[in-house]
């Protein structure tokens, strides 16, 4: 799934916390925004393992969520929500799709890793890849609670997150093709000073 429907996916459960504590105000909805975007900050170095914590942030969750439910402040739940929204990422990508580099051909049988069993959980392949259409339905579908109860800038990130999601959508497979086209077309002694995992599914 895209970083951004990982993000609105958090701001989703931080409506929903909105909804029952708004005294907390919306800090915790933008707290759980980034809890959402956080595991893919591992990108450029171990993706989908380096940040990624599927059993992890989960028990790390359980009693945060516990502790903000039975005493509801900003602080308590933008922790919990932050802890929630990164579980829910890292679980999820399970559930899309493989870390090739085209993912649609389905050919990797690595999705997310699991530390707490030491192995990579294999892709379900629901959404098929990121940036596939229905990553981008899920995405829209994520954004319309908080677009409809939020004025100002969660709404505005809101709408800013589906845009680029769009986007992203139109642009994923033309991105991989001229990729292709640009790394065979550059000279070797120039390959060789690019990190050896960004060429090889290139070649
Ligand atoms: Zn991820």
């Amino acid at each position: 799934m895209m970083a951004t429907t990982h993000a609105l996916a958090g701001v989703f459960i931080g409506t929903i916390a909105w909804a029952l504590f708004p005294e907390a105000g919306t800090l915790p909805v933008l707290a759980a925004a980034l809890g959402g975007l956080f595991p893919d900050f591992d990108l450029y170095a171990g993706h989908r393992k380096t940040l990624h914590f599927p059993v992890y942030f989960s028990i790390l969750a359980v009693p945060a969520l516990a502790i903000a439910a039975w005493n509801p402040t900003t602080v308590s739940l933008a922790i919990a929500l932050f802890l929630a929204a990164a579980a829910l990422h890292s679980a999820s990508d399970v559930l899309g799709g493989g870390l090739e580099l085209k993912p649609w051909l389905a050919t990797s049988e690595r999705a997310v890793y699991d530390h707490w069993n030491g192995r990579w959980l294999a892709p379900k392949r629901m959404i098929r890849y990121d940036g596939a259409p229905e990553d981008l339905i899920l995405a829209t579908s994520l954004a319309v609670p908080p677009v409809i109860v939020f004025d100002g800038t969660i709404q505005f990130l809101a709408i800013g997150a589906v845009a680029v999601s769009g986007v992203y959508v139109l642009l994923r497979k033309p991105m991989v093709a001229a990729a292709e086209y640009a790394v065979a077309a550059m000279p070797d002694h120039i390959i060789d000073y690019i990190p050896e995992r960004f060429v090889r599914d290139l070649q």
